[in-house]
């Protein structure tokens, strides 16, 4: 890996991430590995947490930016500790101990080839969990594949069908055309869901969609692709669970509510139109923080 200039996602920053004193790239990481928080979660999908919780790893920094972030503390990379290898590695074996479901990587892109250099450690020291890559979706062909054989449960958002959407809100006007073509590849990798006896997912993949406050024909645009693109091959989780942040209040005031139910409904109606078996939905009052834990550094 060539640090000195990344071209590890699709903003093709081409920083200097060896240099921490003048950092250059969007998602505002060095080479050095960062978390906020690695610990049991069970706020993720029921074959992701099941009773025993999912070990989520939470990294520092993102790669897409998207102005009304639920995590925005350790998007913007303000929330963090520098670990070593040695600790990462730890980590995942500890996570293992405390009886997680698998190991669950959050907004993990902009640190792949660490991330890999550690599973790799931690398989041969006897870490045998399923592997979970959680990601905004916007990620290049030629990373997704340093994955293949890493990665066995894929766990993308896909945020936005309509490029001005995704312009106003992640700044990447191509982040459907990019994030579609990478959920190819994804199930490429893992192919159809494969569930434990206990009905926990093995492999596979899941892709995630939250209905943002007033776009509901943008999130129809969604499921209707993901729908005809792979059919019942993968499921679909459609979230209410959107939290106006502070962010948002003055530059982007249409955000600044939450999902009301009559949208979230009619975008739910739609997918069950088209036919979705394999699909996940939220009910209940499910829009508010208990979702965003505390990225207090617990198990780092
Ligand atoms: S990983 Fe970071 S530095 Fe590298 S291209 Fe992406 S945003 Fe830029």
């Amino acid at each position: 890996m060539d640090w000195s200039s990344c071209t590890l996602c699709p903003r093709n920053c081409h920083a200097n991430r060896n240099n921490r004193h003048s950092l250059t790239g969007i998602c505002h990481e060095t080479n050095h590995l960062r978390l906020a928080r690695a610990a049991l979660h069970f706020w993720e999908e029921p074959c992701i947490s099941g009773k025993q919780g999912s070990g989520t790893i939470f990294f520092s920094g993102c790669t897409l930016r998207c102005v009304f972030c639920q995590n925005h503390s350790i998007a913007d990379g303000s929330v963090g500790k520098e670990i070593s290898q040695k600790r990462f590695v730890q980590i995942l074996l500890e996570l293992q101990q405390k009886g997680a479901n698998n190991i669950n990587l959050v907004t993990p892109t902009h640190f792949v080839p660490l991330i890999i250099d550690g599973i790799q450690q931690a398989r041969s020291q006897g870490l045998h969990l399923p592997i979970v890559y959680n990601t905004s979706g916007y990620e290049t062909l030629e990373t997704l594949q340093l994955l293949d054989g890493i990665v066995d449960i894929y766990l993308p958002d896909l945020k936005y069908n309509n490029s001005t959407i995704s312009q106003k809100y992640s700044f990447a006007n191509d982040y459907f055309s990019v994030a579609s073509c990478a959920l190819q590849e994804m199930y490429r990798q893992v192919g159809d869901p494969v569930f434990d006896a206990n009905g926990m997912l093995q492999k596979g993949m899941i892709v995630r969609h939250l209905v943002l406050p007033g776009c509901t024909q943008d999130s129809k645009a969604v499921i209707q692709y993901l729908y005809q693109t792979f059919k019942d091959h993968i499921y679909i989780s459609i979230m209410n669970q959107y939290t106006p942040m502070p962010a948002v209040q003055i530059l982007y005031p249409e955000l600044n509510r939450k999902v009301t139910n009559k949208e979230y409904e009619e975008v739910v109606d739609y997918a069950i139109e088209l036919g979705i078996e394999n699909g996940f939905i939220q009910e209940g009052e499910t829009a508010d923080e208990s979702f965003i834990p505390s990225f207090d550094y617990e198990g780092i």
